[in-house]
């Protein structure tokens, strides 16, 4: 089969419908979300303004005044309904390692975890630092927070103690979570022990109060007597019950750091009415949740996909969430798919780089396995290349699944664009239309003009505030009014560029400043990588600019190799010669750089900037590594590209 530019919906009249409420969406915002909220949420009372503030002003706030909770949301509101229902199915590092979570046992584990905090004096306001590794507990814990009010600053587990140190203290965190020790794909992770290391840094010394610790696999660690609590003994005393305290819909609810792909992680404040209908709306509609759906997000919950599509967004729809300890590879590559046999998944959510690597293993692995019981596939994190889509579409969905392309950040807190399946048409390397309550337009990067017609390209802005947009970065409001608000006055900032195609359809075409400026031809890092990744060889591929004397900017790609593929010279002038024809003359790559693998962020995107810095010989000033996840790629890498210069 070859791919189509565009699979529409069987019917054209749910794409109308779509139009109609998004015409509507944008031109009243108000009135539209005030009636979602009411539809959607339950507040214990009304708010007196739905939204007020502005971009330009940076002081954005959604139902002023109205009272809520957010894990009254997520799991009490469903008790009495479907409180038999599964809310949480959890799968171990160990394949059929399964546990099963109702919400009437999740209100109980929730309830207790709340009392446990509140006993050891956690109060409504304080920040709650949250590392641990995927076990049912994360949700408990970030739920128990929710209800008595303190803000949870999660943070992914495969951090190290300096990274945990810096968050710790940026937050003044006195309470923090972490288990004895956690397992991912066969290894046994010391994170009662790493977190110990964190605490004795210098930034972060004398600052925790209370190490509250699970056990997941009874190994031994350190203990400091009088600050360290065993949480499951602890928990075990408590009432199950805990009333809900009562929030304001801009009180916050939690703290999360952006993965780190351009520099800094910058940690984004969300507060409870706004993100909390957010998380509800866009799960609902990007995935089509029904009653009784089994909802597989297979991200870490440490990343904003997992906040808001591992846990508020399924919990506050009441559909079965599932968590996942392990990891695509473990015990062998056919570990997602044996999953959604076993489990019968009615959605699949995951990132084009675990697409793009299952894909190298080729389609046997997959058709070993029934996997009829799928009908949406989600994809998020970075551009998937029309390749990879095609792979997942084919060989995942069978041509019978709707594929979403969900664009967001941790700083939008859920989708704000992405195609609705059955409603809006897919378009492999789209990311297609803004969601309901979202006016998205191009800019002209150097003027700031708003750029009308179809067929044109800039930078992605958004004109009028959701109700997920960030409020502020934790203490510092000057960072989030610089980098999101003042580059464009008026407008939302996100930093991607962006391609609006002759059919309205947005494509992002990298980060703002990755983009390629080739002899005056701007051209996006994703239009390379996807001519690269096209090839049979090219597993994964990263295109960046460096210094060129006569083009301003020449092009560099590192690429990771296809199972079976030898680096060669034949091998690299054919990649060459393929951006040549997919692309143009001049977007020919003057070096290729095959390697095992590239420095990604622990959130499994690809760090282009750590990449331009090896390419431009700048190797002293590489930056932060703190959220790369193998750091020894860096050294390979320069040795490679100083033995091609
Ligand atoms: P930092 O902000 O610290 O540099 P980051 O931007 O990678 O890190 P996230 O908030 O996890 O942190 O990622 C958001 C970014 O990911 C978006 O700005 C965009 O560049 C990219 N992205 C996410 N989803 C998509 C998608 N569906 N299509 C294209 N790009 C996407
Ligand atoms: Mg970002």
């Amino acid at each position: 089969m070859t791919l189509k530019e565009v699979y529409p919906p069987n019917t054209d009249s749910r794409f109308d419908s779509y139009k109609a409420e998004h015409a509507k969406s944008i031109s009243n915002p108000s009135e539209y979300w005030g009636q979602k909220a009411l539809e959607e949420l339950e507040w214990f009372s009304g708010w007196d303004t739905v939204m007020q503030g502005s971009f330009l002003h940076g002081d954005i706030a959604w139902f002023v005044n109205g009272k809520l909770n957010t894990c009254y949301q997520c799991v009490d509101r469903h008790i009495e309904k479907r409180g038999g229902d599964v809310a949480i199915l959890w799968e171990g590092d160990e394949p059929g390692d399964v546990k099963e979570v109702t919400y009437k046992e999740l209100l109980r584990r929730v309830c207790q975890c709340a009392n446990a905090m509140k006993s050891q004096g956690v109060k409504k306001g304080d920040t709650v630092t949250v590392y641990l590794p995927m076990m049912v507990e994360v949700a408990v814990v970030m739920l128990a927070c929710a209800r008595i009010g303190a803000v949870h600053s999660v943070i992914f587990a495969g951090f190290s103690a300096e990274a945990i140190a810096e968050r710790i203290a940026a937050a003044n965190s006195k309470w923090f979570f972490t288990s004895d020790e956690g397992k991912r794909g066969g290894k046994t992770i010391p994170l009662k022990n790493i977190s110990d290391n964190a605490m004795a840094k210098d930034v972060a010394k004398g600052i925790v109060e209370k190490c509250f610790v699970y056990k997941r696999t009874g190994g031994k660690t350190g203990w400091t007597e009088g600050r360290d609590v065993w949480m499951d003994e602890l928990s075990a005393v408590q009432r199950p019950y805990c009333p809900c305290e009562i929030m304001d819909s801009e009180d916050p609810l939690f703290i999360l750091y952006t993965s780190g792909s351009t520099g800094r992680p910058k940690g984004v404040l969300h507060t409870t009415g706004g993100y909390t209908l957010w998380s509800h709306v866009t799960a609902k509609n990007s995935f089509d949740l029904k009653e009784g759906d089994k909802f597989a997000c297979v991200a870490d919950a440490g990343w904003i996909t997992g906040h808001t599509y591992i846990v508020y967004g399924p919990l506050s729809n009441g559909v079965t969430t599932f968590m996942f300890e392990s990891t695509p590879m473990y015990p062998d590559v056919g570990r997602y798919w044996d999953m959604v046999q076993r489990h019968k998944f009615t959605q699949f959510y995951t990132a084009p780089t675990a697409i793009r690597s299952l894909m190298r293993f080729g389609d046997d692995e997959p058709n070993r396995y029934d996997l009829s019981s799928l009908r949406v596939l989600g994809t998020v994190g970075e551009p998937i290349n029309p390749e990879a889509w095609r792979w997942y579409y084919e060989v995942i969905g069978k041509e019978k699944c709707s594929v979403v392309d969900t664009y967001f950040q941790t700083e939008t807190a859920g989708h704000v664009i992405g195609n609705l399946p059955g409603v809006t048409p897919m378009k492999p390397g789209s990311c297609t239309l803004p969601h309901f309550g979202v006016e998205t337009v191009v800019l002209d990067a150097q003027t700031g003009k708003e750029i009308e017609g179809n067929g044109v390209d800039g930078v992605l802005a958004i004109k009028q505030p959701w109700p997920g947009i960030t409020r502020t970065c934790l203490g510092d409001h000057e960072r989030y009014l610089n980098v999101y608000m003042k580059p464009y006055p008026g407008y939302y900032f996100p930093g991607d560029g962006v391609t609006r195609d002759k059919d309205g359809f947005i494509w992002i075409t990298g980060r703002v400043d990755d983009v390629l400026n080739v002899s005056g031809h701007r051209i996006g890092t994703a239009e390379v990588e996807s001519a690269l990744v096209a090839h049979p060889a090219v597993a994964q591929a990263a295109a960046i600019g460096f210094p060129h004397d006569i083009k301003g900017q020449g092009i560099c790609c590192y690429t990771t190799l296809t199972n079976g593929y030898e680096e060669s010279e034949d091998l690299i002038k054919e990649l060459r010669n393929a951006v040549r024809t997919s692309i143009g003359p001049f977007a020919t790559p003057d070096m290729i750089i095959p390697s095992s693998s590239l420095p990604m962020t622990r959130s499994g995107k690809i760090m282009r900037r750590i990449l331009r810095k090896i390419a431009s010989g700048e190797t002293d000033t590489i930056g932060d590594i703190t959220t790369l996840g193998d750091p020894s790629i860096v050294q390979i890498l320069i040795d490679k590209v100083e033995g091609v210069m």
